[in-house]
């Protein structure tokens, strides 16, 4: 993500003379650099420059719309810059936008404070006059308010720093879709040409046959390489068909030339169109996952290019990133859970320990005994995420939750997590289904509640949340006013 850059620019206007406007120059290249140089910084932050003028501004705005590199700015009023000026740049500026309401002194210096330091000083009012364009034009952002230097102030930078470069990232995403939708299944559908639209997605099918070409062009020599490196990451079950494990290795080189000759960041298969495939697909979605490829099944694209966005969004964060499926609930009092898991495709980025390496006949789709890997879940917090068409609009949805140990499940041999989601069990499940959410998400327990906003935000899509705070006589309150609220600005 270092290539992702986000601009530092300072507001600020000729009245006051050369002399404090190179000072607020320095400052601002001084605290861009500070938070550039951060550990926790995913991005580059540069400083651009301070406009003092509405041509500098709009000015400013056409080449930071244009720079491929930009994933947006961060504003700053170290001094008074009448919000007039913005007015004309803030219309045309398409890139997102934090405004920092910071100061460059953290503490007011009592004792040798004048009539200069003030002046130098303003944010507390010139950041007010530019928010106060910016409602005005209705244009959404992110404020965060407080010293610069403070951790908490870094971390809201840091977390939209990274949404922006998803977002940036979403513009250009590319999904390959192996057979259509699960016949008769709803929520995995949606408007593909909305998506690109709205989300910049381009998902677009393709038939088995073209995807066989590459499985046949795949070299024993090849296979036998992949095999060495699944020792290694690996435990390999014991006495298993290693040829099943082989035609996956196949798999999972074929769909990897494929998506990268066709740029795609994201792919999604179905088990009722399987033609000339031996297996369901199953380690191959695993490992590609592993290595950040977006993935569906049941032909779920959006699910497929979320993985994927989340994964970069996550780029170098603790924990992983997954697609998941509620499968089944445990409902003792006390101990509600839900148990997620797939027929094959869990990530195994989320894996506690070493996955195992294994093959088993599927219940369905009268397909060969698929590889796969079997692992439980790392426990910690996590959040689940989806998207869902709501025939005018896409809605997230984002639902809080904490993995925890289950029991050994000795003969279910597949992936498996279990968590209980917040508040509890049963509010969620009312909430979620509320919502309309789909029985597909992703699964992380790499980001916060913070970056899937910051997302939502930039992308200007509907966000439903449940969290510890959900009680759910208000919140069929909140999506009845939501519905409306999102109507009314498509
Ligand atoms: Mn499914």
């Amino acid at each position: 993500m270092k290539d992702k850059i986000l601009y530092y620019v300072v507001g600020s206007q000729h009245l006051y003379g050369e002399e404090t406007l190179k000072q607020v120059a320095e400052h601002a290249q001084e605290m861009a650099r500070f938070l550039d140089s951060q550990e926790d910084n995913p991005v580059t932050i540069k400083y651009f420059d301070t406009v003092k003028t509405p041509q500098e501004v709009t000015d400013m705005c056409q080449k930071v719309n244009f720079d491929p590199q930009c994933v947006g700015i961060i504003a700053w009023m170290h001094t008074f810059s009448p919000a007039k000026m913005w007015i004309n740049g803030l219309k045309i500026l398409n890139k997102p936008m934090l405004h920092l309401n910071t100061q460059y002194n953290e503490k007011i210096p009592y004792d040798s404070i004048d009539m200069d330091f003030m002046n130098l000083n303003q944010s507390a009012h010139g950041d007010r006059e530019f928010g106060h364009i910016v409602t005005r034009l209705r244009i959404r952002r992110k404020v965060v308010a407080g010293y610069y230097k403070d951790p908490n102030v870094l971390k809201q930078i840091f977390a939209f720093a990274r949404a922006a470069a998803a977002a940036e990232k979403s513009k250009t995403l590319k999904v390959a879709r192996f057979g259509d939708n699960m016949r008769e299944v709803a929520v995995t559908e949606g408007d593909k040409v909305e998506a690109q639209t709205k989300l910049g997605w381009s998902i677009n099918g393709y038939g088995l046959g073209d995807l066989v070409e590459y499985i046949d062009k795949v070299s024993q020599k090849e296979i036998d390489e992949l095999i060495e490196t699944y020792k290694e990451k690996y435990a390999f079950q014991k006495d298993m068909d290693l040829e099943a494990v082989k035609t996956q290795a196949k798999y999972q080189i074929a769909l990897e030339r494929f998506l990268q000759d066709g740029c795609f960041n994201a792919f999604t298969t179905t088990f009722e169109n399987l033609h000339g495939l031996k297996q369901l697909p199953g380690l191959a979605c695993q490992v590609l996952m592993e290595q950040g490829y977006g993935f569906g099944a049941e032909g779920d694209w959006k699910t497929a290019a979320l993985t994927h966005l989340i994964k970069y969004m996550a780029t170098g964060l603790e924990g992983g990133s997954s697609f998941m499926e509620d499968y089944t609930y445990h409902l003792e009092k006390g101990k509600q859970a839900i148990l997620g898991a797939h027929m094959l495709e869990v990530c195994p980025t989320i894996a506690e320990g070493k996955p195992s390496l294994e093959v088993h006949p599927l219940g369905i789709g009268g397909k060969e005994p698929p590889a796969r890997l079997v692992f439980e879940g790392k426990t910690g917090d996590a959040m689940l995420i989806t998207l869902v068409d709501m025939g005018d609009r896409f809605r997230m949805i984002v639902n809080k939750a904490r993995i925890i140990k289950s029991q050994a499940m000795p003969k279910l041999p597949v992936a498996r997590v279990l968590w209980q989601p917040l508040p509890d069990m049963t509010t969620s499940a009312q909430a979620w289904i509320l919502a309309g959410g789909a029985h597909h998400s992703v699964l992380t327990t790499q980001l916060e509640l913070e970056h899937i906003q910051d997302f939502a935000r930039i992308m200007d899509i509907e966000l439903i949340v449940i969290d510890q705070n959900t009680e759910i006589n208000r919140f069929e309150n909140e999506l009845m006013i939501s519905d409306l609220v999102w109507k009314s600005k498509n």
